[in-house]
């Protein structure tokens, strides 16, 4: 059956400074390495055509455009980005009535590429289809995977000539805090007003203006790194462009989960100075809600007033987000209804098991059983913890709830990448099945709990 994809565009109805129209690259082939039939239904795509996800065929009622946009990239603003490497191909109404982004990762070069090639390789794409799959098991918002096709051309990357793939990515939307950057930054403020309707209406309707939407975006970004925090996923790269305003996670580069704990982890081959830490996330998340401020700040005649308005919502933000970690890591530890004292007592299990390099899902993962100070190598000094915290009476239902049993780790991923180049895709399929359901791990796969040996450990991750 011929595929057909029930298009309802509304951003290429927005006035033509927010994108530049053009169609995907065609290539030399579009051979399928994955499709996500759950949500191809969720989506209400029906059929099937491998090309459309590949570039090569523009599908009937798309209306395909590479988005502009801006961004602070690790503190220095960037005063055009923009889609260079993606293609929107329009949006639908899935069968929730949500508004989804249909667009294609990888597909050739944009006015907005600069440099780049506008392609993407294998391990990436891949690499952002398991990852954005198990964050979405996992329970956490974050833009989807609908298919990933190779392309049978060549990508030139560092290490030498990589085979090309695309990825298709669904998003609530793709608008990011950069978007309103670019145009506040201009002085374009009838675009910038525009851009501000467009996503109050698509994503908090009962906002009431811009420092509502401000408001809601802190709030549903604190809700998100909390959720990253409690499973120890280092997103790598938080520029204001890689930033939504729908609070989903975006943009799988350098990411990766932790597997030893340390506040200070950093995978990203480029985060020299350690700006995305795992620790700095929370403080991150506010820079860029600071950053959003300062573009809608822009929309205001009173703009003493607005600065004064948008700075207390900022400043909420850190008590939001400490709440929010503070909800999930009790969860954690089994405690439904935590007391300032319970927050001591998880940073004291965190410093625990950063002396000890003990693993953070796994520390977590066995800690409804007898086996957690088995992580630890100075167990009097869990046992003492564990001590305290037995008289606080912990649920063992809420800690199986809140704790996963797998993550994607690194090496894991960077063994199915050199599986899938060499043409094999079984460890893609089995990682994918064992992430599908990582609060109930099915029998089978008791191997992917186990972290990296001495040997195994792969550091750092790289952009793509
Ligand atoms: P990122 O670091 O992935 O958020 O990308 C930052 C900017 O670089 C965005 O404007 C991307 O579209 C662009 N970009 C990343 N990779 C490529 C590439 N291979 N070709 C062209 N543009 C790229
Ligand atoms: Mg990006
Ligand atoms: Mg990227």
């Amino acid at each position: 059956m011929s595929l057909h994809i029930p298009f309802d565009n509304t951003y290429a109805a927005l006035p033509g400074a927010f994108y530049t129209r053009l169609n995907p690259t065609p290539v030399a082939k579009s051979d399928r390495l994955a499709w996500n039939t759950a949500l191809a239904h969720e989506l209400g795509i029906e059929g099937a055509d491998d090309t459309v996800f590949a570039g090569t065929t523009v599908p009937e009622g798309a209306a395909p455009l590479a988005q502009l946009y801006a961004g602070h990239q690790f503190g220095s603003y960037n005063p055009q980005l923009g889609d260079g490497r993606a293609i929107l191909l329009g949006e639908v109404i899935d069968r929730h009535g949500q508004r989804r982004d249909i667009q294609l990762k990888g597909s050739g070069p944009t006015p907005y590429s600069r440099m780049g090639d506008g392609r993407a390789w294998l391990g990436p794409v891949l690499r952002e289809y398991v990852v954005s799959e198990a964050m979405h098991a996992l329970g956490i918002p974050t833009t989807r995977a609908l298919a990933a096709v190779a392309t049978g051309e060549p990508v030139y990357r560092e290490q030498g000539a990589l085979p090309g793939a695309v990825l298709t990515r669904v998003a609530s939307s793709h608008l990011r805090v950069g978007t309103f950057q670019i145009f506040a930054h201009r002085g374009h403020i009838d675009e910038l007003r525009t851009l501000t309707d467009y996503a109050i209406t698509r994503h908090h309707p009962d906002v009431g203006g811009p420092m509502g939407l401000l408001k809601a975006v802190c709030a549903a970004q604190s809700e998100l790194v909390a959720a990253w925090m409690s499973v120890g996923f280092i997103h790598g790269v938080m520029n204001t462009d890689n930033c939504t305003i729908s609070g989903e996670t975006i943009d799988y580069g350098p990411c990766a989960f932790m597997d030893a704990y340390h506040e200070g982890r950093v995978f990203s081959s480029i985060d020299q100075m350690g700006r995305y830490a795992f620790g700095n996330q929370p403080r991150i998340a506010v820079w860029n809600m600071a950053q959003l401020a300062t573009a809608l700040i822009q929309l205001f005649e009173d703009k003493e007033r607005a600065v004064e308005d948008a700075t207390a919502i900022v400043h909420a933000m850190p008590g939001q987000l400490q709440a929010e970690w503070l909800k999930r890591f009790a969860a954690k530890v089994g405690l439904s209804d935590p007391t300032p004292e319970d927050q001591t007592l998880i940073e004291d299990l965190l410093a625990l098991m950063q002396t000890d390099g003990a693993d953070f899902t796994n520390t977590f993962g066995t800690l409804h059983t007898d086996h957690a100070r088995d992580q630890f190598t100075d167990r009097d000094a869990f046992d003492a913890w564990a001590k305290r915290w037995k008289t606080r009476a912990p649920d063992t239902d809420l800690m199986q709830r809140s704790n996963p049993q797998i993550i994607p780790r690194n090496h894991r991923i960077e063994a199915m990448i050199e599986a899938a180049v060499a043409g094999d895709m079984a460890p893609f399929e089995r990682l994918m099945a064992a992430l599908a359901t990582p609060y109930e791990l099915p029998a089978g796969y008791d191997d992917l709990r186990r972290p990296p040996t001495q040997d195994e450990i792969v550091p750092a991750t790289f952009c793509g």
